[in-house]
């Protein structure tokens, strides 16, 4: 056997890899790309970025969405390769870097790679080594050709350049090779951000040219941290490459979860949807639900391995810390929805005393069990992806995936409720006895959605009975933007069914087909929605990067270009006549008895008058008889609404005679029988009209077209 000659160590400091006399950019351009990992899509989700998809590897087939637990050191954490394939592991995760310095090349080229060096006859990825450096910044030099460190191991100055990073990955014989990367923090500042992904690129190419002809597959990563247009420069300029799939990189390390969701999404709309794409070192459950449904195909992360360490349980109930001396005499298994081996075997008491113990088998039990939960949760996407069933699963999943353990709750320490406050100026979360969160406002009791989870009454109340979908997709599409009024921001429940809805449309049609949207949304009191914001827990529509902009800001703007958010703060009263006229009108301010001047004919009246040019619809959860007696005299044409759960009815308001007619599901306008019912009713006008208003407003009723017209 030849000797190894180990690309990675270089004693030399001065010698470094002349970089000018390596072949040009074209060399390595995609022209007769022939992927090493086939990749078939097998479903695209509707309504969803999510897809099912399988690609073939030097050790078998791959099934997606997939999670990859971290074998750093040729082994995940206290876990066996038999027991990683009890929990569902079909891919390992491994780390050139690691690797290299301890056991070192020779080592695995003895073996003939970390197959079965680590007795694992599943596919491998390795990965590069750029995380690495990024976490060494003190102990190491970087420059064009790679980064210069001293080994952890017995101090000896090494060269990682994106040549030593291949040759490595090459003695590992890994199935998937990562590109070096120069991942900066996710924070950095767009100058920073863009030197570091240049680097990048470069480096890029010179890890293709470096795995010349080899059978392992090569992935690229997208860096640019949080600045959309780098993230969607680093995702075209690499597209143009003949990489065999695409990582993000560099998230994870700093940002928001809404931050990572917004760049994750944006990054995915611009890698070719023919080729995977992994998302690197992220995350938690929740991450990987957000994720698929942003297009995501593969994960890799230590938190499984890690808070099994620490003691906690990932169940169908929320996270468990077993640690705890609840579970001192609990003789039910971690979580009984479980069939991993010890769920199977063991009680949470058992686990309990291990925990407590520091013995080494309870990281093994219960690693082998968030194992299984994580794989379990990836099965569970694919499987609703390919029933085209994943985005009621995303819904119902989201609520689950966030939740406490309700068996036994914590009282949280202090100094988190300092940090995630239940109230916040006028107001606080409200838990309603169906479970689901909203918000009160203190000085009035009022909560937001009272009756209905809020999320649902948003989509079925507005979204579904405006037909919203069907004005975002009709063909040919009107040129100017559909404009929606949501007035009475609140904790943007109705801003995001919007949002939500579009970017279905979006992600189920594409850019081509859709009408732009401009959202408007009044708010006079932005903390219910700050409050809401500091707590996505409760609030799982949060989820997203829109409403963190909208209060930084007071604008969002969607990745395509065709959404605009803007936030109008103040008296809706004051500002509407300065907003453009909308199409829809989603009122949803505090009811009359809180907030009565939105309610009135006069304030109504002005809606009208500045709606009228076009034929605009109003759409609000109040059926009351004055509420609909002040939309009729203030011009408008009143017809019942659907009801949402205990609600019977609401109301939808047209300032055209045809607007219900034209209406896809012909809501009918209040009719003959209405009338009677009114002129019986004791209630007829509100109690501030003074005799002379209550004989102008019945004159109005009287004499409405509605009633009385061509109409
Ligand atoms: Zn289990």
């Amino acid at each position: 056997m030849p000797k190894f000659e180990n690309p990675f160590r270089d004693e030399k400091e001065g010698r470094m890899t002349n970089s000018s006399s390596v072949p040009k950019v074209s060399a390595v351009r995609k022209d007769s790309h022939t992927t090493r990992l086939p990749f078939t899509v097998q479903r695209e989700s509707r309504g969803s970025q999510a897809r099912a998809a399988t690609f073939q590897t030097l050790h078998g087939e791959v099934k997606t969405p997939i999670f990859m637990p971290v074998g750093t050191q040729a082994t995940v954490k206290a876990q066996t390769a038999e027991s990683l394939k009890l929990t569902g592991t079909r891919v390992l995760l491994a780390n050139a870097y690691h690797l290299l310095l301890r056991p070192g090349p020779e080592v695995f080229q003895r073996f003939g790679g970390i197959h079965r060096f680590m007795n694992w006859d599943g596919p491998v990825l390795t990965d590069s080594g750029g995380f690495q450096i990024f976490s060494l910044p003190h102990s190491r030099a970087m420059n064009e050709d790679g980064a210069r460190f001293h080994s952890y191991v017995d101090g000896k100055s090494h060269l990682l350049s994106p040549e030593s990073s291949i040759a490595m990955q090459q003695v590992l014989g890994s199935d998937i090779m990562m590109a070096l990367d120069q991942c900066i923090l996710s924070t950095a500042s767009y100058a920073q951000a863009e030197a570091a992904m240049e680097l990048t690129h470069r480096w890029a190419e010179r890890s293709l040219r470096a795995r010349d002809d080899s059978r392992q597959a090569l992935f690229g990563i997208v860096q640019g941290a949080c600045h959309h247009e780098l993230r969607k420069k680093s995702a075209a300029f690499l597209s143009e490459f003949p990489f065999d799939g695409f990582a993000i990189g560099g998230l994870a390390v700093g940002e928001t979860h809404n931050e990572r969701y917004e760049m994750t999404g944006l990054v995915t709309e611009h890698l070719p949807s023919t080729l995977p794409r992994y998302l690197m070192g992220v995350g938690t459950p929740i991450d990987l639900l957000e994720s698929v449904h942003r297009g995501v195909d593969m994960f890799d992360c230590i938190i499984p391995s890690r808070l099994a360490r620490q003691g906690v349980a990932f169940t169908s109930q929320g996270k468990l810390q077993l640690r705890r001396s609840v579970y001192k005499f609990v003789e039910a298994p971690v979580d009984a929805r479980c069939d991993c081996q010890t769920c199977q075997h063991y009680s949470r008491a058992y686990i309990h005393h291990l925990v407590k113990a520091d013995e080494f088998l309870g990281w093994h039990l219960l690693g082998m069990h968030n194992l299984t939960f994580y794989h379990r949760l990836m099965r569970e996407m694919r499987d609703s992806i390919l029933r085209d069933d994943f985005l009621s699963y995303y819904e119902k999943k989201g609520v689950e995936l966030v939740r406490a353990d309700e068996e036994h709750p914590s009282c949280p320490p202090k100094k988190s409720q300092t940090a995630r406050p239940a109230r916040l100026g006028d107001y606080e979360i409200h838990r309603s006895a169906q479970g689901f969160s909203s918000i009160r406002q203190l000085s009035s009791g009022e909560v937001m959605h009272s009756v209905n989870a809020p999320s649902e009454e948003a989509t079925k109340l507005y979204v579904e009975q405006s037909c919203l979908l069907s004005r975002l997709v009709k063909q040919p599409a009107p040129a100017d933007a559909l404009v929606i009024w949501d007035v009475g921001l609140g904790a943007a429940f109705n801003a995001m069914a919007v949002i939500h809805c579009f970017e279905r449309c979006y992600a189920e049609r594409g850019k081509g087909a859709l009408r732009p949207l401009q959202l408007v949304s009044f708010e006079c009191d932005l903390d219910a929605l700050t409050l809401a914001v500091k707590n996505p827990g409760c609030f799982p529509h949060l989820r997203h990067g829109a409403p963190r902009k909208i209060l930084e800001n007071g604008k969002w703007e969607h990745a395509s270009g065709l959404l605009h958010w803007e936030l109008l703060k103040g008296d809706f009263r004051e500002r509407l006549e300065s907003a453009n006229i909308p199409e829809l009108i989603f009122y949803d301010p505090f009811s009359a008895k809180t907030d009565s001047a939105l309610w009135t004919a006069e304030t109504f009246a002005r809606i009208f008058r500045h709606c009228a040019p076009k034929s605009a619809e109003l759409y609000t959860y109040s059926a009351a008889t004055a509420v609909r007696v002040a939309l009729l005299t203030a011009g408008f044409f009143v017809a019942e609404g659907v009801g949402t759960g205990p609600k019977p009815a609401t109301t939808i308001a047209f300032t055209k005679a045809t607007g219900a007619g034209n209406h896809p599901l012909s809501p009918r306008l209040l009719g003959q029988q209405w009338l009677t019912r009114w002129r019986r009713s004791h209630a007829r006008f509100p109690m501030t009209l003074t005799n002379e208003e209550r004989a102008h407003c019945e004159q109005l009723i009287e004499t409405h077209p509605q009633f009385f017209g061509e109409a």
